[in-house]
């Protein structure tokens, strides 16, 4: 995954906004990212200080909230981790569903004093 676009990408927002609202120092950015993105916590950490550096986001704590895979069955209507049951509903044994969640990449909350 390209984390180091997505980490800048997410700083850029923040950082924009924080200069909109008169905010010079973000102290968290929470972060909500599902499953499915292939995103990987330990990057967007490993690159956040670096990227955030100069901005209001120096510094900053980055807190991540994962949100697991929810599929729903489009043969029986069941819903389930598609992960935990090898892309098959557990059901029906069907493999046509949508993803219901899993697929999220958002800034939840901006901290600031
Ligand atoms: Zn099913």
């Amino acid at each position: 995954m390209h984390e180091l676009s997505i980490v800048q990408n997410i700083v850029e927002t923040t950082d924009a906004f924080a200069r909109e609202h008169g905010v010079e120092k973000v102290s968290y950015v929470a972060l909500k990212i599902g499953a499915a993105t292939g995103i990987e916590e330990r990057y967007v950490r490993m690159y956040f200080p670096d990227v955030a550096e100069g901005t209001a986001l120096e510094g900053a704590e980055v807190r991540i909230e994962e949100v697991p895979e929810e599929a729903f069955c489009l043969d029986c209507g069941n819903v389930f981790n598609p992960r935990k049951s090898s892309d098959k509903c557990p059901e029906c044994g069907c493999s046509v569903y949508d993803l219901l969640h899993g697929n999220e990449l958002m800034i939840r909350e901006i901290g600031y004093n």
